[in-house]
């Protein structure tokens, strides 16, 4: 028999769920289905209105396998008006939900709710990608997150728009104090199309940034970018973000088979 859709699968069989929903920055929570545009790509499935219901208490962190096992974490939705990375991580929640991962795999596909659902940028008139240093911050809440659940390694998503910096499918990271914040970004550059953009020393550039945040303070970490234009969803580009996430799952060999769906 032709083996169905693993998203299929999900719908049908809601109840072999192997994961758990919490949420986290209460003050950041906001009503995901007012986007329309994330709406309309996201799978249509029990799981993702779980997330989206959750995301209604705050920034949604789906956790699969044991939360206090070292692990790794996918983020998505640092920027309100990057759609693709969001639908994304949506997607990669629905499809890691039927396979059996070999680590503990953690997904916030929703960084700022309430930015994505009013599709903004900034949080509180700041970029909430420089402010990860600062205490009480959504970011800087999700550093301590990190540290709190044992989180290993970060792969933070965004998609960048023509002409914007960096305005190409790339990944970004650097080589002090984590050299696998670059060997992470090299894996991705070979099992994608993105390019690699490396930088010697982490918080040189962009300080407050998150996945400089979480380098300086020894969790490996890189930045995928995807190419659209911000509020929109630029052709193959959620494609291109799910392949980054993909590629950082398989550099830390996260599940046992292979994630491909028709
Ligand atoms: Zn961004």
């Amino acid at each position: 028999m032709h083996e169905k859709p693993m998203v299929e699968k999900a719908l049908i069989a809601p109840s072999t769920y192997k994961l758990q929903i919490e949420t986290i920055n209460h003050f950041a929570a906001g009503d995901i289905k007012k986007n329309k545009l994330i709406m309309d790509n996201i799978p249509d499935t029990p799981l993702s209105n779980q997330v989206l219901l959750a995301a209604k208490q705050g920034t949604p962190l789906v956790t699969f396998g044991k939360k206090q096992n070292p692990g790794i974490l996918v983020l998505a939705g640092v920027h309100g008006n990057e759609l693709p990375p969001q639908i994304a991580a949506v997607k990669l929640i629905n499809k890691l939900a039927a396979v059996k991962t070999n680590i503990t795999i953690h997904i916030i596909p929703f960084a700022i709710p309430l930015s994505t659902e009013y599709g903004l940028r900034s949080w509180k008139g700041q970029d909430p990608n420089r402010t990860a240093d600062i205490f009480g911050t959504p970011t800087n809440n999700i550093l301590s997150t990190a540290k709190k659940n044992n989180i290993k390694y970060l792969g933070d998503f965004h998609s960048t728009r023509p002409g914007g910096y960096p305005g190409r499918l790339s990944v970004l990271c650097s080589e002090t104090p984590c050299m696998l914040s670059f060997q992470m970004a090299d894996f991705i550059e070979k099992e994608t199309k993105s390019t690699i953009l490396s930088f010697t020393k982490a918080g040189s550039i962009y300080p407050g940034a998150l996945e400089d945040v979480f380098n300086i303070a020894e969790i490996p970490a890189v930045t995928g970018e995807a190419m659209s234009p911000h509020g929109t969803i630029m052709p193959g580009s959620i494609e291109a973000s799910l392949e980054q996430m993909e590629a950082f799952l398989k550099f830390h060999r996260a599940y046992k088979v292979s994630l491909q769906i028709t």
